[in-house]
């Protein structure tokens, strides 16, 4: 469906666990987040329930996500039964990977579309201190297995952080280079722990890539459900994207809405405004006032969220500024 402004709106983020096997830097503290208790998380049924009304709104693609989603038991079931929903054409996975060679087959074939993979650098002692304690080799493993099926869309992710003449974002390109992967960089956004960082944009990047690897290719357009803006250097079998929310806003073309794992329906990431749907189908609503409630959300999404220009905010805007973590969000 269409927004106020006349955004397409068909992209739900779905993230089904605010807990997680690792605790990146910039995502979670050393202690890991306050679990919300399990009988807060949406079920099962309820999750597909959203997406079926979501479905009936126009949603076509749904992204599972977290937390890590692959901690949650039975996470294939769940993506097979949001397969089979009518409407629903691509159900695609963000996950740190480690757990992913476990779960790849049955992933597959309750019909995943598309995985993403987030690996920040290939230094296996770096990682080891930006995940406190996560083993690259087990990611590494889990994007060779994704690999190893044709059909799935596979990209790694990168939030970069290095401030070591880019050695990292040369090693992570090589991935596209060496096998179809897509590379993406993702700018880091003032979101939680994310606060205390500094994102690399687009330019910086691509400057140390192109040293490296030559003469870029731009490819106007978009690819995929993202706002990601790709490029593709000599020889490479993969693409370079670059999704970069704060220095290249792209809120005028933003197509997606979230769901929390505890059921709050959020138009904008960076407010904590949102519809309470588990309230709403807890209390026992039919499905056509979830609908209605759905619809409301999504028609009156915020214009663009202000994480660079702060001071343009309104009152009412900056009342709303979520605090929540990355991963209590669903990144
Ligand atoms: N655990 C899974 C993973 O790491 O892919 C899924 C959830 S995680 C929150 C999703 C993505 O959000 C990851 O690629 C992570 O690097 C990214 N992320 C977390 N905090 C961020 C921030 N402040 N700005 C930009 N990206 C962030
Ligand atoms: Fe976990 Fe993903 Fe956050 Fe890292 S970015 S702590 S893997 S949720």
């Amino acid at each position: 469906m269409q927004d106020r402004y006349g955004r397409i709106i068909e992209y739900m983020r779905v993230s089904v666990t605010d807990r997680c096997n690792l605790r990146c830097v910039y995502c979670m503290p050393p202690e890991g987040v306050e679990s919300i208790p399990h009988s807060e998380i949406l079920t099962f049924d309820e999750i597909e329930r959203v997406c079926r009304i979501g479905a009936r709104l126009g949603i076509t693609r749904i992204r599972l996500t977290g937390g890590e989603p692959l901690v949650r038991r039975n996470l294939p079931e769940l993506l097979g039964r949001i397969k089979r929903i009518e409407g629903i054409e691509q159900v695609c996975l963000t996950t740190n990977g480690i757990l992913l060679s476990d779960y790849i087959d049955e992933l597959v074939s309750n019909g995943m579309d598309g995985v993403n993979i987030s690996i920040d650098t290939l230094d296996e002692e770096k990682y080891r201190h930006l995940t406190r304690g996560g083993d690259l080799r087990k990611a590494l493993r889990g994007l060779e297995d994704a690999l190893s099926y044709p059909q799935l869309h596979v990209k790694v992710n990168c939030v970069p952080l290095d401030n070591s003449g880019g050695k990292d974002w040369i090693s992570l390109a090589g991935l596209a280079r060496d096998s179809r992967t897509d590379v993406r960089f993702i700018e880091m956004m003032p979101v939680g722990l994310g606060k205390n960082f500094r994102g690399k944009n687009r330019e910086e990047i691509l400057a140390v890539l192109s040293r490296e690897f030559g003469r870029f290719e731009e490819y106007s357009g978009r690819l995929g459900s993202g706002p990601a803006v790709y490029v593709r250097f000599p020889g490479f079998q993969g693409r370079i994207g670059f999704i970069s929310a704060v220095s290249h806003r792209f809120c005028d073309s933003c197509n997606r809405i979230r769901l929390t794992s505890a059921g709050m329906l959020k138009p904008c990431l960076q407010y904590g405004a949102g519809a309470d749907l588990r309230k709403l189908m807890r209390g026992g609503e039919a499905d056509e006032q979830i609908e209605a409630v759905m619809r409301e959300t999504i028609f009156y999404k915020p214009a663009c969220h202000h994480f660079a220009d702060r001071e343009n905010m309104t009152e009412e805007e900056r009342r709303l500024i979520e605090e929540k973590e990355m991963s209590k969000i669903g990144g």
